[in-house]
């Protein structure tokens, strides 16, 4: 499938759409989780009480994140472009669903995606796992390779392409994983200008 083709597009939210602000580092020093550890992989292994506690925490400060939010070059006018062709988006990240809708109103782009076709870590196995692409695939009734993921980290990518759906790297300008690739684009504008 032709990228300009296509009518459905996910997209990661952190760092895509927005400007990264997230410190990783500091959050798994706040947590006192280890820093060559995923931070939802360490949360799930925890006693139930030390979890919550914890996911309350970094729910908190996710929400100061996400009020604060700053579109990436070109996010908005790529999603409104592709909304306007009528094309179906949906947002799959690592954080929580209600932060993701705060995030999307933040930057303007409440409007384009459908509240059921946003999926947090609540919703969904976390990428790398293809759960979330694979949700959307049923719900909108496609099979997962018309369908697009964009995002700025390999996580994003490999899970496009366990479900065998087209993986789009963005805002990296010198691409690490070339081999999970199928498309790199400099930032959100460079590939709104590719669709043209
Ligand atoms: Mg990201």
């Amino acid at each position: 499938m032709r990228l300009r083709a296509a009518r459905h597009w996910v997209f990661d939210m952190d760092g895509t759409l927005t400007v990264a602000v997230h410190d990783f580092p500091a959050i798994k020093r706040a947590l006192g989780i280890p820093q060559d550890q995923d931070i939802l992989h360490h949360l799930a292994a925890l006693p139930a009480d030390e979890a919550a506690a914890k996911h309350a925490w970094l729910l908190e400060h996710e929400r100061e994140l996400a009020i604060g939010s700053v579109a990436a070059v070109g996010a908005v006018d790529l999603v409104r472009a592709l909304h306007q062709r009528g094309c179906r988006l949906g947002i799959l990240t690592r954080n929580a669903h209600e932060l993701a809708l705060l995030t999307l109103a933040a930057i303007g782009l409440g409007d384009c995606f459908d509240t059921a076709d946003v999926i947090g870590r609540g919703e969904a196995i976390p990428k790398p796992d293809p759960d979330g692409l694979l949700q959307l695939a049923a719900r909108w009734g496609v099979q997962p390779g018309e369908m697009v993921m964009v995002g700025d980290y390999r996580f994003d990518l490999d899970c496009a392409r366990a479900a065998g759906a087209q993986g789009v790297l963005v805002n990296l300008p010198d691409n690490p994983w070339p081999e999970l690739t199928d498309h790199h684009a400099l930032d959100c504008q460079a590939l709104l200008a590719a669709l043209q």
